[in-house]
């Protein structure tokens, strides 16, 4: 199989190609650089340096490699940054996968995975969230995905594409052989801000309300370790490879953490002090997302091996850890 990966050179779609590579499939990286890094695409998996939405590029790629599947994780994914910029949001996530699909289909390619995230249900009142729950996103990240997820379904349809959308909850953690990791410069997301804050790089951190209706006060969410999520795609493209029918999965274990229980764990794992100040709440934070993630388990046949907050935490730490050193020696 011979797979694009748009948003190759990133923290997700780096552990992708690093986990197509291990499989022994073919893979080429559609990445424009601009929060990914050239040195995370191994020196023998083509890298295309261009945007998804640059229609002739993306054709002339797909026709070139003759490109079997497309897996999307190219995207923007802050939801504070969406809140202040709504239509650079639109533009990056929804328009230019329009493009991308655009190409697709004139291309003839007929398997499509597509990154999604949980922050298309907003706050939804079943726990844990299946995925016919109804999307209320709170967030124009949350909805530049669900319309994108809306027009992969009618295009599908139109023609003869299948596809599989996974919806992402908390996606945290790095490869455990330690080849990939999160490096995004000012990282905004839990595990990785504690971890920085316990290793000293941050002097202190904020928890972001703690009046939320949960036992502690603080908000839940679903962590899920990155080489668990990098499984669910593996599953999906064996699921579209054998003829599958096209599904919406959830990606989360079906079970939730408090922010205060992150930042214990990350204080434990640690051995650290760690300074965390209560702060105001963050507009758009859902109180509790957790997945339901029996679709995952059973129509894909997914199983999880790092289901284990700890766990997540000790590798981020360690990722953190050799960045730091890797920085110091430059
Ligand atoms: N959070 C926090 N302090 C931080 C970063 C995040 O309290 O420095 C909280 C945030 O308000 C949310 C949870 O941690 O309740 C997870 O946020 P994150 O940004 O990691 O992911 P999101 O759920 O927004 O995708």
């Amino acid at each position: 199989m011979k797979v694009l990966v748009t948003g190759g050179a990133g923290y997700i779609g780096g552990h992708m190609v690093l986990a197509l590579r291990d499989a022994g499939h073919d893979s080429v990286v559609l990445d424009n650089l601009s929060t990914g890094f050239r040195w995370s695409v191994p020196e023998d998996v083509p890298l295309v340096v261009g945007d998804v939405g640059d229609y002739e590029l993306v054709l002339q790629t797909l026709r070139a490699h003759s490109i079997d599947a497309i897996v999307h994780f190219a995207a923007k994914l802050i939801v504070p940054e969406s809140l202040r910029d709504p239509l650079g949001y639109h533009l990056n996530n929804t328009v230019k996968s329009r493009s991308l699909l655009a190409a697709a289909v004139a291309a003839g390619v007929e398997t499509f995975v597509f990154s999604s995230t949980a922050a298309v249900y907003g706050n939804a009142s079943d726990r844990p969230i299946a995925e016919d729950a109804p999307l209320a996103p709170l967030s124009p990240y949350g909805s530049s995905k669900q319309l994108t997820e809306v027009m992969l379904r009618e295009v599908a349809a139109a023609h003869g594409m299948r596809f599989v959308v996974l919806r992402y909850f908390n996606v945290a953690g790095a490869d455990p052989a330690m080849r990939h990791g999160q490096c995004t410069a000012n990282a905004t997301h839990l595990i990785k801000v504690a971890v920085q804050t316990a290793l000293g790089m941050r002097p202190s951190m904020e928890v972001f309300g703690t009046d939320y209706p949960t036992p502690d006060g603080t908000c839940i969410r679903d962590y899920i370790h990155v080489s668990d999520l990098i499984s669910a795609h593996m599953r999906a493209l064996d699921h579209l490879g054998a003829g599958g029918e096209s599904l919406v999965a959830n990606c989360g274990y079906g079970h939730g953490y408090s922010v205060s229980e992150v930042i214990d764990t990350v204080r434990k794992v640690s051995g650290r002090p760690l300074e965390a100040r209560i702060a105001l709440r963050r507009d758009g934070d859902p109180v509790t997302i957790v997945a339901d993630s029996t679709r995952l388990r059973s129509s894909l046949d997914w199983q999880p091996r790092y289901d284990d907050l700890a766990t997540i935490v000790e590798h981020t730490l360690r990722w953190e850890t050799m960045l730091r050193e890797r920085n110091l020696k430059l």
